[in-house]
């Protein structure tokens, strides 16, 4: 593949073959959410070769800051990590890694989301802008981010100084690989993902025999009047123009039938487009739970929260000027204007944390002739996820580099 705005970065033969070395590196070589450590090592190696300002921010993130003469600062931000999965994909460069879950559990490791082609196309785009600076200028910050899949990466970071330690931009740019057509790509203006919250909750009753149920109080039947009551909030509270989700994905209590246990557990997760509603939620989930068990004459139970992925939200202004430069880079119609979608990210703290506009999409891995065959296609986070690396890489690479030009120099000048 090859197109004006890669040609006019002198993208050669040469530049595609590392590209795609680099990518299968990165995919053979996957690590857990925030513990990227090898991963952290290479990439700041990488930025170090190519003359940018490199350093480690919050643990094993990574930021490479590229300066070219006076102009405006732009961040772009690719994250890291991988997933506990057992890849099965077939692949000649397939992951064969392993890791150690928090709890010490022995895990396969994989990059499942792709955040391989998120890391390779960052790279491929600093050093082609770091080979054409007399065609741009400005500063471009590269964030290499980790812990997304945990959204633990993007606050620890953060919370390490990210903004006092590189130049501040005025935009920050992100990309997603997902199983769409390659060499396509969506946006969508405002929202493009929802927020996600992850709690966990402690059901707290009596034990007793189960032929005594007078001598307890019964935290299984607790939780399913909580359970069940929850839905409640989507069908009875939330006005119905509004969206949202509320999952409860894990139920666990009890050893044997005849027990009646002290406790129970559950895990729930809720998607929401709104702050509004997103309170709204979880104002009322905490409400019911606390209310069931009170109605039960149990302890109050007790709710720890997982994870909190924040709203990503693509400033209108901004996401209208990367269109345009997307659109001609990759072709009118390779660029789709699409609503948001109920998946999550930590990106828009990055931008959210210093106040300014961030824009985020994603670009397609999947050959059409694929996409329209019989078979379902593996998404991301399954472990035959296996994304066409031609072109996608160079799609994303196209991208990236229009996007940033868009403020520190004209895309395909
Ligand atoms: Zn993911
Ligand atoms: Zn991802």
């Amino acid at each position: 593949m090859t197109n004006d705005i890669l040609a006019s970065h002198g993208y050669s033969t040469t530049d595609q073959q590392k590209l795609q070395e680099t990518y299968r590196y990165l995919h053979a070589n996957p690590e857990l959410s925030m513990q990227e450590t090898n991963t952290s090592k290479f990439l700041l190696g990488r930025l170090e070769e190519l003359g940018l300002d490199a350093f480690l921010c919050g643990g094993t993130g990574v930021v490479g800051v590229l300066r070219n003469g006076p102009g405006p600062v732009v961040g772009f931000r690719a994250d890291t990590d991988g997933l506990p999965i057992g890849e099965n994909t077939g692949l000649e460069y397939a992951s064969t890694a392993e890791g150690t879950l928090e709890d010490g559990t022995r895990v396969p490791v994989m990059h499942g989301c792709g955040h391989d082609t998120h890391m390779a196309v960052a790279l491929a785009a600093a050093e082609l802008l770091a080979r054409s600076t007399g065609s741009w200028s400005g500063t471009v910050v590269f964030i290499f981010q980790p812990g997304e899949e945990t959204a633990a990466g993007a606050r620890a970071m953060l919370a390490d100084g990210l903004w006092e330690k590189a130049p501040q931009p005025e935009v920050v740019y992100g990309q997603h690989v997902w199983p769409g057509v390659a060499g396509g790509l969506e946006i969508s203006s405002g929202t493009a993902m929802a927020m996600a919250d992850s709690w966990k909750v402690t059901v707290l009753g009596r034990q007793a025999h189960g032929s005594q149920p007078e001598k307890s109080i019964d935290p299984i039947v607790l939780g399913a009047h909580m359970i069940v009551r929850i839905q409640t909030i989507l069908s009875r509270e939330v006005p119905p123009r509004e969206s949202a989700v509320v999952t409860v994905g894990t139920f666990h209590g009890g050893l044997k039938e005849n027990i009646i246990p002290a406790s129970a557990e559950f895990t729930l997760n809720v998607r929401t487009f709104e702050p509004a509603v997103r309170d709204q939620v979880l104002t009322a989930l905490r409400r019911i739970i606390t209310a069931e068990a009170a109605a039960s004459g149990a302890p109050e139970p007790v709710i720890e929260e997982i994870s909190s992925f924040p709203r990503c939200y693509n400033d209108p202004a901004a996401t209208a000027e990367v269109t345009e430069q997307l659109r001609s880079a990759l072709g009118e119609d390779n660029v789709r204007d699409v609503p948001p979608v109920m998946g999550s990210e930590d990106f828009g703290l990055l931008a959210d944390a210093i106040g300014v506009p961030s824009v985020y999409w994603m670009f397609g891995s999947t050959l059409s002739e694929r996409l329209n065959s019989e078979t379902p296609v593996p998404g991301n986070h399954h472990p035959e996820f296996a994304p066409a690396p031609e072109p996608t890489l160079e799609t994303g690479l196209t991208a990236a580099l229009a996007a940033i030009r868009t403020r520190v120099g004209g895309a395909g000048a």
